[in-house]
């Protein structure tokens, strides 16, 4: 009878309700790099895609697109109220304005947040018979790579830092810019009486040299990470402390040396843990991205340090003897990437060499380290591509050129861009004139698409399982 079946479709309606809900599942992918290695752009551009070109031609290697199983992307109100939202309208009309020129999104400089909803038909299997759509809620954290490079200070007392940070300031290049904060710090009596305006002082020399080392040489190994990207607690007393030349045996209680101890531990207790017991921990993918062409534009000691950068990224997965962050809380994460970025700076016969070199880079670090359960992979990508490949014959030959508008001119231009090194460089190996990849400009787009290079790899890396 029609009441009997419609008790029945009730039923069945309530029974697959229920099933969706505990089907539907949750997802925290963490996004960093350091400041300026594109967080903004991969964000955009994920959720551009994600939301707006999702189709099997411009996402072929998603295996949900390719299957054609995705059915919407939407943004959803995020759970975590306390974390500010990724402004992604702003980045958007930035990259695809109604008028003028298109331009990068402005970088952020603080942990953000979004989610998103991603509908989908499961493919097989027990989601796939009793529910015809799935949702998956995908949260994107973005946070500056910067703060992860803390990390050591939790094991370390005000002393041991000191030491170590004082004895990398003597070494070249970071001497040579040192000087006025090494002077302001001689004139510092460590034993007398705490005088705040002179910490104050010393410590805005201790910022200015940190920041002016990080927009000059492109360093990265900069403590402590909040004093480049202080947000709302620049000028806080638990930011205004550095590194001394020599410590005495015997701590004067109200001395200056006892402040900056105090502060030392307070930014450790205050800020470096409570961002992993927050928020580290919760996570369960990460992907880091890195800029290697810019760190090739440097020199060797820029992408030497990039490689230390990755080899203090994975010690949060280490658990081996010096394991010390599981000790503390067990990170979540199972699978980790490292992505070179902005590829489109190169042409695409020279993507795999991109690809090898920060392959490299990973694997020198990683050789020596135990990982349990973390599935790590590096790809190189582009989640906005500022170029397109242009092929020219010159003199018989076919050059790979890409063609764009670096963005310090105003002209477009057809370029050869360089080949970037498959492998880490010894000094000795390095091209006399070094490398130079050049930057470019976001490129207009009537039909207001966003065009990627391997978007798609990388999100079928993150998710693809998820999404079965
Ligand atoms: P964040 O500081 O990590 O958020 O970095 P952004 O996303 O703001 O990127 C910094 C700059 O890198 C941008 O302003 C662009 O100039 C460049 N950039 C980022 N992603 C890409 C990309 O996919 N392709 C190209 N060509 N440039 C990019």
């Amino acid at each position: 009878t029609s009441s009997a079946k419609n008790a029945f479709n009730k039923l069945k309606g309530k029974a697959e309700k229920a099933v969706h809900r505990s089907l539907d599942q949750h997802v925290k992918l963490a996004v960093t790099g350091l400041s300026g290695s594109g967080k903004t752009a991969f964000i955009t551009a994920l959720v551009k895609h994600l939301t707006s070109q999702a189709t099997d031609k411009n996402l072929p290697f998603f295996d949900v697109m390719q299957q054609q199983r995705h059915i919407a992307t939407k943004i959803v109100p995020q759970q975590a109220l306390t974390i500010p939202t990724f402004d992604y309208s702003k980045a958007l009309s930035a990259l695809l304005p109604l008028e003028g020129q298109p331009q990068w999104p402005a970088s952020t400089e603080r942990i953000n947040t979004l989610r998103l909803a991603i509908k989908y038909r499961s493919d097989s299997g027990l989601r796939g018979h009793f529910a015809p759509q799935s949702t998956l809620y995908l949260d994107i954290i973005d946070y500056p790579g910067e703060w992860l490079l803390d990390l050591p200070m939790l094991e370390q007392s005000y002393q041991q830092w000191s030491e170590q940070q004082y004895a990398l300031l003597q070494r070249s290049p970071r001497v040579e810019k040192a000087q006025a904060f090494l002077t302001a710090l001689s004139e510092l009596d460590l034993n007398a009486p705490v005088d705040e305006n002179a910490l104050s002082e010393i410590a805005a020399h201790y910022q200015t040299l940190l920041i002016g080392l990080k927009k000059d040489t492109k360093l990265a190994m900069l403590q402590p990470g909040r004093m480049l990207m202080p947000g709302e607690l620049q000028g806080a007393p638990l930011l205004l402390f550095f590194p001394v030349a020599k410590f005495t045996d015997e701590i004067i209680a109200g001395s200056n040396l006892a402040h900056l101890k105090k502060r030392f531990d307070a930014y450790v207790k205050e800020v470096v843990k409570p961002f992993y017991s927050q928020h580290f921990r919760n996570f369960d993918r990460q992907i880091v991205l890195v800029d290697v062409l810019s760190a090739l534009n440097e020199g060797a000691e820029t992408l030497q340090e990039q490689g230390d950068v990755i080899k203090q990224l994975l010690a949060h997965f280490n658990y081996g003897e010096t394991g010390f962050l599981k000790r503390l809380f067990k990170p979540n994460i199972d699978k980790l990437l490292f992505a070179a970025n902005k590829s489109d700076h190169i042409s695409s016969a020279h993507h795999k060499d991109l690809a090898l070199l920060l392959d490299s880079l990973v694997h020198e670090q990683s050789n020596h380290l135990k990982f349990d359960g973390v599935k790590i992979e590096t790809m190189a990508m582009s989640s906005i591509a500022a170029t397109m490949p242009k092929q020219v014959v010159e003199q018989g030959k076919t050059l790979n050129c890409i063609y764009g508008k670096p963005l310090a001119e105003s002209q477009w231009l057809t370029y050869l861009p360089p080949q970037p090194p498959m492998r880490i460089l010894g000094k000795d190996e390095w091209p006399s004139h070094g490398f130079e990849f050049l930057s470019f400009a976001p490129m207009p787009s009537p039909d207001k698409q966003l065009k990627h290079i391997r978007l798609d790899h990388v999100m079928q890396y993150l998710l693809g399982d998820k999404l079965t």
